[in-house]
């Protein structure tokens, strides 16, 4: 790559500058050393706030620090769940005890701090009853249970994984009044039906359990007991029935399709529908009849110390603003994949910055390097981090986030205002088994185009994006059957030499892509932030949604026309503001980027709204946040389209409406001179 091409928001003077830094970081990440990071880093569980993983902490810190690093350890308090005693038994047509846990391979160590089947969060419980089959737990499977005349009540409702974010499935079952969930991976989803089964393969094998939270984090993320504040000692605490990520549960636990196998084997009742069938050999049935189970949970609930990592490379110009570069250290097992493939990269990125400080170099803005613990619970390091430093988040330029960045798939979501940004960067990195770029790469897997996702729920840029409005990108990579290893026992340092990243190569490169992604954002003259085109996507949103009405209620009972306007206006503003941006670069003009940077860094905040969203006060980010219903998927304009579809509520849908144009106004004074 490397190259003389100007760079978006560098005068060209200072692209040659940063051309010659770009190249020398690129030099740093190797193969060779990501190995070796994760050959150390997984070598034991890292559960958040277990013994395993305050001794990955300590190692990150010892690697930070040989890099001439200072290191720091932010410890916040988070109340959460570990499972003390697990029992599933099927009590019909036999009784059969069933597995809760993989076996052991001959190459994991500490196999016995792994903990076996968990759902974070989930109450214990200790419930009886007949089994009935809903697919993916969908607000939608329900719906065609009862429409087949399948009751849920008083049940324990067998799930399969999939489809929707995890804690969906008991919230839905719950509300129809079942005693108990139990979620399965489906090998048609994730196991022998995709291909070959670890320690063959990548694939989930019988023994394959995904772990993983069923905090509500639609509805708020941190600590479950400190939604918007931070789980500092002595914090106020709420009561755990009165913590919105704690709402609705039962007692939830998830097993391998192994374990599911007999329960769904002995059904009765109607053939469940074609697209519910999965991949065990039989007919899948709705039940109930036929199979009855136990499921006997004791969690044990506590307020534990987790511990953050953060290093601070102060800013040489402006070292008051701040470029963020993360991800999580927790894993539900040894984690290899998820999340020590971000994390070993984040520690790459430092492994080069401290090269980088060595020579001379320091960013004009401030670097914050972290690796956050927590993340799986509920995004606790992160989330804890952000709401303790809200006041300084207003300085924040960018959040850069890695959760699963080792395979050949690449894959992004950001922000509207960062979708160049991550185009340019991909075209500085060489992508392993090409013989071209990143960029090139991402375009043939994709017909021509470098598509981004729009920014939902499931990591750590969540706090930051949609609580405080810090523009923010998700970068990510994955290998096929990478499914398959997900929260599982099987996410190992033998699963990632075999088949995620053999050769190390794409840890390599994601950690260049991280790091001159965050080195742009650290030493550009004007940011690259670009708000034409996120102008432009949120009138299409708006238009969108009128169309949406007219579809659904027949006639426009929200009508948004002067919103949609008013985006047009904020296009405009942008696009007067990129070309006053460009004469300044070209003129080498300082004042003017100070004075230009002030307006661009505002304008992402502009879109927040303090009173947070209809039932969930917690998001404010009025045109992101996750899915009520999934979870992870992205809901545009959520405070419309949920006060209108999903709570048939006009008048706060108005009241939304008023904010949103309140919103639209500001973001266009902002950036009008
Ligand atoms: N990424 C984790 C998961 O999907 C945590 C998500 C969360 O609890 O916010 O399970
Ligand atoms: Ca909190
Ligand atoms: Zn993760
Ligand atoms: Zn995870």
């Amino acid at each position: 790559p490397a190259g003389t091409d100007p760079i978006a928001g560098f005068t060209d003077a200072h692209a040659a500058w940063q051309r010659r830094y770009e190249t020398l970081l690129g030099t740093v990440p190797s193969a060779r050393v990501a190995r070796a990071l994760d050959a150390e880093l997984s070598s034991e569980p890292g559960l958040a706030t277990t013994t395993g993983d305050r001794r990955r902490v300590q190692r990150i810190v010892r690697r930070l620090r040989s890099y001439g690093l200072e290191p720091e350890v932010r410890t916040y308090y988070a109340y959460l769940s570990r499972p003390r005693h697990v029992k599933v038994e099927m009590t019909a047509p036999q009784r059969r005890t069933l597995p809760v846990k993989e076996e052991k391979r001959p190459w994991q160590e500490h196999y016995d701090e792994v903990i076996p089947g968990h759902n974070g969060l989930s109450p214990s419980g200790d419930v009886r009853g007949e089994v009935v089959y809903a697919n993916y737990g969908r607000p939608e499977d329900f719906e065609l249970l009862a429409g087949n005349g399948v009751s849920v009540k008083d049940k324990i409702v067998l799930v399969r994984y999939g489809a929707v974010f995890r804690g969906i499935k008991p919230r839905e079952a719950a509300k129809r009044g079942a005693k108990g969930v139990l979620i399965y991976s489906d090998p048609a989803d994730d196991g022998f039906v995709r291909g070959p089964v670890y320690p063959d393969g990548p694939w989930r094998a019988p023994d394959g359990i995904q772990r993983g939270s069923v905090a509500q984090i639609q509805l708020a993320a941190g600590d479950p007991q400190t939604p918007g504040w931070p789980s500092v000692k002595g914090a106020r605490r709420l009561p755990p029935s009165q913590a919105p990520m704690l709402k609705g549960l039962i007692p939830t636990m998830p097993i391998s399709y192994g374990a599911a196998e007999p329960l769904l084997r002995a059904l009765n009742g109607d053939r469940a529908p074609k697209d519910w069938q999965g991949g065990l050999p039989f007919t899948y049935r709705f039940g109930p009849g036929g199979t009855k189970a136990h499921l006997d949970l004791r969690n044990e609930f506590q307020v534990r110390p987790l511990w953050d990592v953060t290093v601070r490379i102060p800013g040489s110009e402006h070292p008051e603003q701040e470029v963020i570069l993360g991800a999580h250290h927790d894993s539900w097992a040894y984690g290899s994949s998820d999340n020590l493939s971000g994390t070993e990269n984040v520690v790459q990125v430092g492994r080069a910055l401290g090269e980088l400080l060595r020579k001379g170099w320091r960013p004009k803005r401030t670097i914050v390097l972290a690796t956050w613990d927590g993340e799986e619970y509920g995004l606790f390091g992160s989330t804890e981090y952000a709401e303790q430093r809200a006041g300084r988040l207003r300085d924040v330029v960018a959040y850069v986030n890695m959760d699963g960045a080792a395979g050949s798939q690449f894959g992004a979501s950001a922000t509207p205002a960062l979708d160049r940004a991550v185009v340019d960067a991909s075209k500085q990195v060489r992508w392993p088994g090409t013989d071209g770029t990143l960029y090139e790469a991402w375009k043939a897997q994709h017909d021509g185009e470098t598509p981004i996702d729009r920014i939902g729920g499931g990591s750590d840029f969540q706090a930051f994006f949609q609580r405080y409005g810090v523009p923010a990108m998700d970068l990510g990579s994955s290998s096929p059957g990478d499914s398959g290893n997900y929260h599982c026992a099987c996410d190992d340092f033998y699963w990632m030499s075999h088949f995620g990243d053999p050769n190390w190569e794409y840890h390599a490169a994601m950690a260049r892509l991280a790091g001159i992604a965050t080195l742009r954002l650290a030493n550009a003259d004007v940011v690259a932030l670009g708000y034409r085109p996120y102008a432009a996507e949120t009138a299409q949103y708006l238009a969108d949604f009128t169309a949406e009405q007219r579809k659904r209620l027949g006639s426009v009972v929200v009508d948004v026309s002067r919103d949609i306007e008013q985006a047009r206006a904020w296009q405009r503003a942008a696009e007067a503001l990129q070309a006053r941006a460009d004469e300044a670069l070209g003129k080498g003009d300082t004042a003017a980027f100070r004075r230009l940077n002030d307006k661009i860094m505002q304008t992402e905040r502009d879109l927040l709204t303090q009173a947070g969203l209809p039932g969930r006060p917690w998001y404010r980010h009025q045109i992101y946040a996750p899915g009520i219903d999934t979870g992870y998927a992205t809901q545009r304009l959520p405070a419309l389209n949920d006060a209108l579809f999903v709570d048939h509520d006009v008048r706060t849908a108005k009241v939304y409406e008023e904010q949103l144009y309140g919103s639209l106004r500001a973001a266009t004074r902002t950036l009008t001179p």
